[in-house]
């Protein structure tokens, strides 16, 4: 490995504390021999997400704690998680409302529902970790790419700031961190889940709404998920390998 890769690698440490395992792995990923990493067999890994519509309540927990565990910058419009609030009118079910006050950093305040004519859910969003990902066609300099357990990543000494990504995302789940001019999405909490830990956001949900799945598990409760609950991916018809599963998914969300 080179020393700017190195100093990269001692950089990037600045605003995301990756220790034992994870570093290894990371490490090799970006030096492009991930099956050489020891103490993670990337190769027995495909991460990916559900999420249980049916079950979110709009804490916002999941936001609060993402952008804590990940250096998220505080400031509105910043978020590697959001949460949105849906209102369906069922007699116009193609104009919903939808507000996301501070991506549901706060939680959300009351609004009214007269004689409970709305219906009215909470959908968390975030980086889908798209197996045929847009974000990672467009990038000029191969920073943004998918590591070979299913999660796509920024390599931020390639970055150059070009925002093709931000504009090539789908699902608006990039921004450019106006730090280090950079850019910035969820990393899946890559640090945690390659030592064994579930991510910051699931782990603080209160009713278990979002959970972190290994495809590739044959023993994770996601398998019996997918056979038991009607699964949706958001905007289906981009094809765009979205491996964030979503229970409960109204056909009123974009
Ligand atoms: S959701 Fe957006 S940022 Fe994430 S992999 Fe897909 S295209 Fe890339
Ligand atoms: S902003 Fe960075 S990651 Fe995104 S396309 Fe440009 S160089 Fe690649």
């Amino acid at each position: 490995m080179d020393q700017n890769r190195r100093a990269f690698l001692k950089q990037s440490t600045r605003y995301v504390l990756l220790t034992g395992a994870a570093t290894v792995a990371w490490e090799y990923i970006v030096a492009g021999a991930p099956e050489q990493a020891p103490n993670y067999r990337i190769a027995d890994h495909w991460w990916g997400m559900t999420i249980d519509v049916d079950a979110c309540i709009g804490s916002g927990n999941c936001v609060r704690a993402c952008k804590e565990e990940n250096n998220v910058p505080l400031e509105d419009g910043y978020f590697r998680t959001w949460v949105e609030r849906y209102r369906v009118d069922p007699a116009d079910p193609e104009h919903p409302l939808v507000d996301s006050p501070n991506g549901g950093y706060d939680g959300f305040p009351q609004i009214d529902n007269p004689g409970g004519r709305f219906k009215t859910f909470f959908v968390p969003k975030m980086c889908n970790h798209c197996a045929d990902s847009p974000c990672t066609q467009v990038c000029p300099v191969g920073a943004t790419f998918d590591s070979p357990d299913g999660v796509v990543l920024v390599d931020k000494e390639r970055c150059v700031g070009c925002r093709y990504c931000v504009q090539a995302c789908p699902y608006g789940c990039r921004f450019i961190d106006p730090r280090t001019h950079t850019a910035d999405k969820c990393t899946l909490c890559y640090h945690r889940i390659t030592q064994g830990l579930t991510t910051a956001c699931a782990e603080v949900c209160p009713t278990g709404a979002r959970k972190l799945v290994d495809f590739k598990d044959p023993k994770d409760p996601v398998h019996e998920f997918l056979r038991t609950h009607r699964i949706h991916v958001l905007k289906p018809e981009l094809a765009t390998g979205a491996k964030v599963y979503y229970n409960g998914l109204d056909g009123a969300v974009r």
